[in-house]
């Protein structure tokens, strides 16, 4: 059988920043998402609107949709003008299946970002361009508004990003009805004997010891086994 297609289309590029608020762009956002979700996706074969910061037209985008005949078309945005929060959009003609997509991507988005208090501005529709003219299931995520501070702030961790990036791996999973389990299980290739150093890769960092054990129990959940936590005393 052959792997389902997911397009990730991380919203505007060059010219066009999209919203622009406190230092950050939203397409450069956008961009970073989308390869953190690619390089998490498992499965499936993954085609990306724009891979660096390039402008890509509306109808390019619905074009390479229609060509590739995409099980998913999953446009990435960041939101702006006055609010806070996640939401997503389908079309408002929308067919079941992009209905029934949103219903399963939503909810796992807004499970990864509990730990983070984003508020939940539900499951929407909006006459964007991408998802109106889109032969495939297609859906629109607004992530949070960088321009609010504490959301701009969330946009600049590394660790909120990566968050975001398995919530979303495991919408799309979900919406394609795979095993959520697999999101970001790739195995790490173990040092070579002969290697004389060692490399410790830090998934985050915790005041309280609560916080450490949970993302402890989602790395080994996520088939990192041999995660552990790490005591400094400050
Ligand atoms: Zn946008």
């Amino acid at each position: 059988m052959s792997k389902p297609v997911v397009v990730l289309d991380p919203g505007h590029g060059g010219y066009d920043p999209g919203a622009v608020a406190h230092g950050l762009e939203e397409k450069t956002l956008n961009l970073q998402l989308a390869l953190a979700v690619a390089g998490r996706l498992q499965g499936v074969k993954v085609l990306l609107t724009r891979d660096r910061d390039i402008f890509v037209s509306l109808a390019d985008r619905v074009a390479l949709s229609r060509r590739a005949g995409a099980k998913l078309f999953l446009s990435l945005h960041a939101n702006a003008g006055g609010g806070r929060g996640f939401e997503s959009f389908i079309a408002r003609n929308a067919g079941p299946r992009s209905v029934e997509m949103q219903k399963k991507l939503h909810p796992r988005v807004m499970a990864a970002l509990s730990p983070w208090q984003i508020i939940d501005r539900g499951l929407k529709q909006a006459a964007f361009y991408v998802l109106r003219h889109n032969p495939n299931p297609a859906v629109l995520i607004e992530s949070l508004f960088i321009d609010n501070e504490r959301e701009a702030a969330l946009w600049q961790k590394e660790q909120f990003i990566n968050t975001l990036a398995d919530g979303v791996t495991r919408g799309i999973y979900s919406s394609l009805g795979l095993p959520v389990e697999q999101t970001g299980s790739k195995k790490k290739t173990p040092p070579a004997a002969e290697h004389k150093s060692l490399y410790t890769v830090q998934v985050g960092a915790f005041a309280y010891i609560e916080n450490a054990r949970q993302r402890l129990s989602e790395a080994r959940a996520a088939g990192f086994s041999d995660a552990y936590i790490y005591h400094k005393q400050l």
